[in-house]
């Protein structure tokens, strides 16, 4: 875009836009702008929901946007391999150079050696599956399964619901019990919170599951913390509790779903007593439970995403997903589930992108980038593409990827905001914009809401928007048209239906459908093919290794028999920001199994397993269970002493549906640094 006068010259402005990042809440943001800089970033007070207030993380935007680690300019790399030796070069020269090599790699080995590799940094409908879907898919690379996070909560729900739309935050106040499974809003969602007070002064009961006693759980009234992985065992001890007691309602049973007496089946092994003690729990708590949940209407669970990473993960999510049918809690408001609600307006990428088909080429499951780098054949991975991710911090099986990542006849391209742990590995370096800086929409995935995201800033240094990026190089293989970044949000806005683009471009956010508080059952259905909810679907039951509901017992062996986890932060999301965090990251254990190992807070310590070691300090916390330690998600290498997170711990086994990321499957051993 031409602007006539330096940003110097320009005075103080507030600019009105909304966060994209991944996080349920899509708050709408007022950035305060001096002289062309960003001094403030606060809540925008026209959300209903989000209203006037954000999460310290991004208040603190700035700071990455401005900061040391900022990438200003192209590069490519002069010295070895991670090395981090880089020479600046031109724009035009970086694309070419990217350009040529994707020639010659489909001339000579074929496009599936190159492998694209994106998730969710910043979550827009432009920055992603737009322009770069248009390049890879029309250059016939390898595809990505991008299933390391919400893949088998996903698969779970779309079977069983279709996706229907859950219950929004602003319902909350009206449950009498709520469940909050596996979700931890303190650190990620931050707008629930409220929501979940004011439903307690109402005089809601609280039940939190987490192995963690989270500030939401010491608020509690009832808070179950059991082994990781065994939330599978009970819900399907509540199912069995429903069933037997007679606490079904028959009638929704027969009018709207289909294979309960299948899930009937599966849950009849697991009773109170054999689930809790999977579990490790007090039967008497679940005994409580079950009770506190066939009781109350309106009843609501919210499946979090704590839960679907493990082995059981997708059984544990249809699991839970399915409590509300089986105990008769739709049909009130405040009553039945709350997930993701990203598809509450129905709105696709497929919308836009169906003029370029994804071709059927291999297809890489992105939790296996480390094997995929340093085995897969027919064809090798010659090209990785990484943008809108850090594979090196937030992928299983670290070292492998760092493996992957050092190999010299491997090309990187890493296309990015900052001089991430992965950008190190790269072969070239475009900067990226951020949030502050281009065009997007923000799709809401807690609240339902549709946002523009406006540039509020000049992009800083050179740094470019992922849709002129990708629609460059486009340009370049003789693929299509180049484009700019405001052709190609007109080109997406126009194939959304009429009211939804008029109203997103017009006054920058989108009237929510059900007035944005759908009713399970009274203004939303299952969006399955026969409407109704499909409690034993043919196609999960296939695909997982122990069947739908089958239970996969504790990876834990005598060698390494504590559970370690690696939940989201009051610090970053996933990894954006990690670059922020000074101090080293702390290991979280339980008292008991300190003094076990003769451990004292502040100790460093070695967390190891057979793949590998992280060195850290070590904090003694009862409020973490006993068997289970925790080191938080999205760490950078800088954060620990030795450059190895919790991810080079987790092995880079699949969920049992939809084949998503095992991270909660690490077992580990703790001891002394420097004992062996
Ligand atoms: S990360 Fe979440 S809470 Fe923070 S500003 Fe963005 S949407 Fe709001």
């Amino acid at each position: 875009m031409a602007r006539t006068l330096a940003p110097e010259t320009w005075g103080r402005s507030t600019v009105r836009t909304a966060c994209p990042l991944d996080c349920p809440d899509s708050c709408t943001l007022d950035v305060t702008v001096e002289k062309g800089r960003v001094v403030k970033i606060d809540g925008g007070p026209t959300n209903p929901v989000t209203r006037n207030y954000i999460c310290a993380k991004v208040r603190r935007f700035g700071e990455r946007v401005y900061g040391e680690d900022r990438l200003l300019y192209p590069a490519v790399r002069r010295g070895p391999k991670g090395q981090g030796v880089f020479t600046r070069v031109t724009w035009d020269e970086a694309l070419d150079h990217i350009a040529r090599r994707m020639m010659a790699i489909r001339d000579t080995t074929g496009a599936e050696a190159i492998l694209p590799f994106c998730y969710g940094g910043s979550n827009g409908l432009l920055t992603q599956d737009t322009n770069d879907a248009r390049l890879f898919r029309a250059f016939g690379t390898s595809r990505l399964a991008r299933t390391v996070c919400a893949a088998p909560t996903g698969a779970a729900n779309q079977a069983l619901y279709g996706k229907m739309p859950g219950v929004t935050y602003a319902d909350y106040v009206h449950a009498r019990l709520i469940v909050m499974w596996g979700v931890n809003p303190s650190a990620s969602g931050i707008h629930l919170i409220p929501y979940v007070r004011q439903a307690q002064k109402a005089g809601a009961t609280l039940v939190v599951i987490d192995p963690r006693a989270t500030a939401l759980a010491r608020q509690a009234d009832l808070h179950l913390a059991p082994r990781p992985g065994t939330d599978l065992p009970i819900a399907l001890a509540l199912h069995r509790f429903l069933f037997e007691g007679g606490f079904t309602d028959e009638r929704f049973l027969s009018s709207h779903t289909r294979g309960a007496a299948e899930l009937r089946a599966r849950a009849d092994e697991w009773t109170i007593e054999r689930a809790a003690e999977t579990a490790g729990i007090e039967a008497s708590a679940l005994t409580r439970f079950a009770e506190l949940y066939s009781a109350a209407s309106p009843a609501l669970v919210r499946c979090g995403w704590g839960l679907e990473r493990n082995r059981n993960g997708g059984s544990a999510a249809a699991a839970v997903l399915a409590l509300p049918a089986i105990g008769g809690k739709f049909g009130v408001r405040g009553g039945g589930f709350s997930m993701s609600n990203s598809a509450a307006f129905g709105i696709k990428a497929a919308a836009w992108m169906n003029d370029t088909p994804e071709p059927a080429t291999r297809l890489v499951n992105m939790n296996h980038l480390g094997r995929a780098l340093l085995e897969f054949k027919d064809p090798p991975v010659e090209m990785l593409f990484v943008y809108n991710c850090n594979p090196l911090a937030t992928m299983p099986d670290q070292n492998r990827v760092l493996e992957g990542l050092k190999r010299e006849d491997l090309f990187t391209v890493v296309y990015e905001q900052v001089f991430t742990d992965t950008a190190r590995y790269a072969d070239v370096l475009l900067p990226a914009t951020t949030f502050l800086e281009n065009y997007d929409i923000a799709k809401g995935y807690g609240p339902i809401s549709l946002q523009l995201v406006r540039p509020v800033i000049e992009p800083f240094g050179e740094a470019r928007p992922n849709a002129e990026v990708f629609s460059e190089l486009v340009s370049r293989l003789d693929l299509g048209e180049a484009e700019l970044e405001t052709d190609t949000l007109f080109r997406v806005a126009s194939r959304m239906p009429p009211h939804v683009s008029g109203e997103l471009m017009e006054t920058g956010s989108v009237t929510p459908p059900y007035e944005g508080a759908p009713v399970q059952f009274v203004d939303v259905f299952p969006l399955t093919p026969d409407g109704k909810v499909d409690l034993f679907p043919a196609a999960l039951h296939a695909g997982a290794p122990a069947g739908l509901y089958g239970f996969q017992p504790d990876p834990g062996t005598d060698r390494f028999p504590l559970a370690l986890i690696s939940p989201a932060s009051e610090k970053t999301i996933t990894s954006t920001l990690g670059e922020l965090r000074q101090r080293a990251a702390v290991l979280q254990m339980n008292p008991a199994d300190a003094q076990a190992r003769g451990l004292a807070s502040d100790d460093p310590v070695r967390v190891f397993n057979d793949l590998g070691e992280v060195q850290c300090p070590v904090a003694l916390n009862k409020d973490i269970r006993p068997g289970t330690v925790s080191l938080p998600k999205g760490l950078w290498r800088k954060s620990t002493y030795n450059g190895s997170i919790s991810n080079a711990l987790v092995p880079d086994t699949l969920t049992d549906l939809g084949g998503g990321a095992c991270f909660n499957d690490a077992r580990v051993q703790v001891a002394l640094l420097g004992r062996h």
